[in-house]
């Protein structure tokens, strides 16, 4: 199957048929947002729905969490983001255009020339990442905050109060999904990079001696979970870090990533973030973040396996994975979202030939009753061909066709979305048969 070589028909693709648009385009759109449409939502959750069963239904060993996006100042002193969570930045003086110095061939920066319009480049500074926004209704008294940058702070900060309060005992992980926000000074391809983004974490606290073994776990658990979504393995690649590219607070780190159209591209980090973050935590707050082994006594500061996914970027990979035109024997093209059945947004398209001669109230009925079971979209309106053509832009992985036949014989038409065959399925099997195949597979 070919591959996609620009995110372009994803994004006209995305915007036909609702996936994702871009945010506040009545008023020319704002650069890097964007909002999730009525199949991008669903699509989009069942991501997360996925990601959140392979963490805490599979282990039992996983609770979750959601914190607030806000949190004390203190917390990003304690991390090291007010201090250290920059990036390098220079400006084109003449088109005034901002780049990362780190993207930057090095003769630009040497020859101090703007690599677009040959303009003069300003030194370069640091340009730090956080969103600054301000707290309480007087301005001159109120404290400056942030919006996270990362979904992790709002674990570790927490870990007390889960260990206190569910039961659970090292080793052990806290899962959670949520926003977080860069200003990153060079978003894009797409919902790629954004300003504002989701994240699927999950910290995982270890004995430290146990920490090395506990890193090598996740990273084949982690490599296992991209099957489940429908990821090829010839399109991922892992990437182990060497000594010199670690960040501070790491003691290991692996990146996932995925063969995007822009190139290979990181999806997910896994890192062994040792006792960093708990003692300065303590540090800060002037708390205990320590553990006590209960059945040794022994009381020491954990080490953080650290799991970290863009929910966003998963998406994207998932609707790269999934886009296919493909060349009829007619000749005509049909373009197919081939989704996992677990993700597709839709799973089954009720579709009655006519409206006429009660294939109309008979479909309807087979509705109700599948739309307890599964997400079901209901379409009576034009040509049955151009009504598999949206669902296949959909990914819809079945459509159920009513027709005159059905009234006889109690059987309807089920197509298969990827091989396009048709077979007659008794409506009273119809339920278990889609369940088998939607579910399971
Ligand atoms: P990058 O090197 O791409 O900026 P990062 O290494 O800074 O990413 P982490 O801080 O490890 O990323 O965040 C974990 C995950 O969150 C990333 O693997 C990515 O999937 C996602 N992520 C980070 N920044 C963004 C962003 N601006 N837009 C969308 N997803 C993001």
């Amino acid at each position: 199957m070919a591959r996609l070589e620009s995110f372009d028909k994803l994004v006209s693709l995305s915007k036909r048929r609702g996936f994702i648009f871009q945010s506040s385009e009545i008023y020319g759109g704002i650069n890097a947002c964007y909002d999730y449409g009525p199949l991008g939502v669903e699509l989009k959750r069942n991501v997360k729905q996925t990601w959140w069963n392979a963490m805490t239904r599979e282990y039992d060993n996983i609770v979750g969490l959601d914190a607030a996006i806000l949190m004390h100042p203190k917390v990003w002193e304690a991390s090291g983001h007010v201090g250290g969570f920059t990036d390098p930045l220079v400006d084109c003086k003449k088109c005034k255009t901002r780049f990362r110095e780190d993207t930057l061939p090095e003769e630009n920066m040497t020859n101090k020339e703007c690599p677009e319009c040959g303009g003069e480049l300003t030194d370069s500074r640091q340009f730090n990442l956080m969103f600054k926004t301000q707290m309480g209704a007087v301005e001159e008294s109120a404290s400056t905050i942030y919006l996270r940058p990362e979904t992790a702070q709002g674990i570790f900060v927490n870990f007390p109060n889960v260990v206190d309060t569910s039961r659970q005992q090292i080793p052990f992980g806290i899962a959670q999904i949520g926003k977080a926000f860069r200003n990153e000074i060079t978003p894009g391809n797409f919902i790629f990079r954004t300003r504002e983004f989701e994240q699927m974490e999950m910290q995982f606290f270890v004995h430290p001696d146990e920490s090395d073994e506990w890193f090598e776990t996740w990273k084949e658990r982690r490599k296992a979970f991209y099957d489940t979504i429908g990821i090829d393995p010839d399109n991922l690649r892992f990437h182990e870090h060497g000594p010199d590219e670690l960040a501070h607070y790491a003691r290991a780190a692996f990146d996932v990533e995925y063969k995007f159209p822009i190139g290979w591209s990181e999806l997910e980090g896994i890192h062994n973030r040792s006792d960093f973050d708990l003692k300065q935590h303590a540090e800060f707050s002037g708390k205990n973040m320590g553990y006590r082994d209960p059945q040794t006594n022994q009381v020491y500061t954990p080490f953080i396996i650290e799991t970290s996914a863009g929910c966003d970027r998963t998406t994207l990979a998932v609707m790269c994975e999934a886009y296919e035109e493909e060349t009829l024997e007619d000749g005509s093209v049909r373009t197919v979202m081939h989704f996992h059945p677990r993700l597709a947004p839709i799973k089954v398209a009720i579709l009655p030939l006519v409206k006429k001669g009660g294939l109309k109230e008979l479909a309807t009925e087979i509705k109700d009753d599948l739309k307890r079971h599964f997400n079901v979209f209901y379409d009576e309106k034009g040509a049955i061909g151009r009504r598999y053509r949206r669902m296949d832009e959909a990914g819809t992985p079945y459509c159920v066709t009513i027709d005159f036949d059905t009234l006889e014989d109690k059987a309807v038409t089920v197509r298969d979305r990827d091989s396009m065959d048709q077979i007659r399925v008794p409506i009273g099997e119809l339920q278990a048969w889609l369940a088998e195949r939607i579910l399971i597979r």
